[in-house]
């Protein structure tokens, strides 16, 4: 279902009716954007929970989160090789320390 929805801009405090698919849900910031026809302004509007389900009722497109970097695919297993490796160039790195 698309509808047209009303704002007002911030920065022209002009009062605006665009159509749903103008509008953005920025669904990991409870927000939503819009670009104001009149000065062209990218308006970030905070939204609670009953807003943001009128949005998507209204049509609204959602953005999803990007992924995070504190959480990336997982890699290859450590080994307890690996741990031995790291231990002896850890050693490495105090003998050299001792020697400057
Ligand atoms: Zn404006």
């Amino acid at each position: 279902m698309s509808a047209s929805i009303r704002a007002t801009c911030k920065a022209c405090d002009t009062a605006i009716e665009l159509p749903s698919a103008k509008f953005i849900i920025a669904a990991d910031q409870a927000s939503y954007e819009f670009v104001c026809p009149a000065c062209k302004v990218r308006n970030f509007c905070e939204a609670d929970r009953n807003i943001i389900e009128l949005l998507i009722e209204g049509g609204v497109p959602i953005r999803r989160p990007r992924s995070h970097p504190e959480k990336p695919p997982p890699g290859a297993v450590i080994t307890e090789d690996d741990l031995i490796a790291f231990g002896l160039a850890i050693e490495g790195l105090d003998d050299l320390a001792s020697q400057a």
